[in-house]
């Protein structure tokens, strides 16, 4: 029978464990003949969220749970799930449950017919407008940068053949874009939509600043396009300050040089002053990534698998990528 593990990253959701173990119970009714897994982490929570898993844990050995040392982030918490799950394939989800197992059967039907990536696309979202709209502006900006295609309206619930699984577990960097590396590795890919619910307990955790992050790392982390927009800024400036300058020349031979000039050197000088800053921060960007990276630290660190101290899963993957 083939194993199906669902990754539940968790970060203070105490209050969600109830729905999980019902919609993880109606998952295993809707989906007769695959062994299931319910991969939980706990992402450094500070409620009961650990004590809930271990509940679980206790009830039902199907439930796994990664207990991670601290906070990482949902990023990191994904990829150590990734490390420790031990399915055929994995259906990322949310723990808040905000995805409707519902849009499962379809996805294992698609996998079964040999699509190695079944992500799911928002049909409609409950987000405010201007939430939205930045995400489809981003996508657009993000879409044109690189030539990868990227799919839009999809965030990390999916379905995902071991083949991804093994791939993206070679991808160590620590400032991670997991959403773009689902794009990246490739693989046979398929869309189904599903409509978002409502997030029944406790509260979101993505504040405006961690969303920026996210957007600046999506664009970092998959292409130096930025980089040469700010090369091209940087010549059009220069070439037009150029011919500025021979007309300036011309004037001043021609009409002489009256006692002026005061706004158009506060111009010029405002207008490259931000030019200049603006590449420098593109610059900053990609060097504060390269710092990152250099130092070369693990993504995250484990205290248990399963109430049991354990670094060794870890530890082999480290030693595969060297
Ligand atoms: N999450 C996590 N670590 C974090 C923040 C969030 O593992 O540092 C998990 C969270 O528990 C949830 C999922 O990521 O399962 C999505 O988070 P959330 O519901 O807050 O995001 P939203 O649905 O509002 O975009
Ligand atoms: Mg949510």
């Amino acid at each position: 029978m083939k194993k199906v593990t669902i990754l539940l990253p968790a970060y203070n959701e105490e209050a969600s464990f109830d729905l999980i173990k019902q919609r993880m119970q109606q998952v295993v009714e809707d989906n007769p003949g695959y062994d299931w897994e319910f991969l939980m982490v706990n992402d450094g929570s500070t409620d009961n969220t650990l004590q809930q898993m271990i509940k679980l844990r206790n009830s039902d050995e199907r439930y796994c749970f990664i207990d991670l040392s601290r906070n990482f982030g949902k990023e990191q918490a994904m990829m150590a799930g990734f490390d420790y799950a031990t399915g055929d394939a994995l259906i990322i989800m949310d723990a808040d449950m905000q995805h409707p197992v519902s849009a499962i059967p379809e996805m294992l039907k698609y996998w079964e017919e040999g699509y190695d990536d079944v992500y799911a696309q928002r049909k409609t979202s409950k987000e405010s407008w201007l939430k939205r709209k930045t995400s489809q502006w981003y996508y657009k900006l993000l879409k044109s940068l690189t030539n990868i295609p990227i799919q839009s309206d999809t965030g990390d619930f999916r379905l995902l053949d071991r083949s991804c699984i093994d791939a993206l577990k070679q991808m160590r960097e620590v400032e991670r874009n997991t959403k773009g590396m689902y794009s990246w590795i490739g693989f046979k890919k398929k869309g189904i939509s599903y409509e978002q619910e409502e997030r029944r307990a406790g509260k979101s955790k993505w504040s405006i600043m961690s969303l920026m992050h996210l957007a600046m790392n999506g664009i970092t982390s998959y292409t130096t396009a930025p980089l040469r927009i700010a090369s091209i800024l940087g010549i059009l400036v220069s070439v037009v300050a150029f011919i500025y300058l021979i007309y300036i020349i011309i004037v001043t031979n021609i009409f002489g040089e009256p006692v002026q000039g005061y706004p158009t050197i506060m111009v010029t000088m405002l207008f490259l002053g931000g030019v200049q800053l603006l590449s420098l921060g593109i610059l900053g960007e990609y060097i504060g990534r390269v710092f990152n990276e250099v130092k070369g630290r693990p993504g995250y660190f484990v205290n248990s698998y399963n109430g049991k101290r354990d670094n060794t899963r870890h530890e082999k993957d480290n030693s595969q990528q060297s």
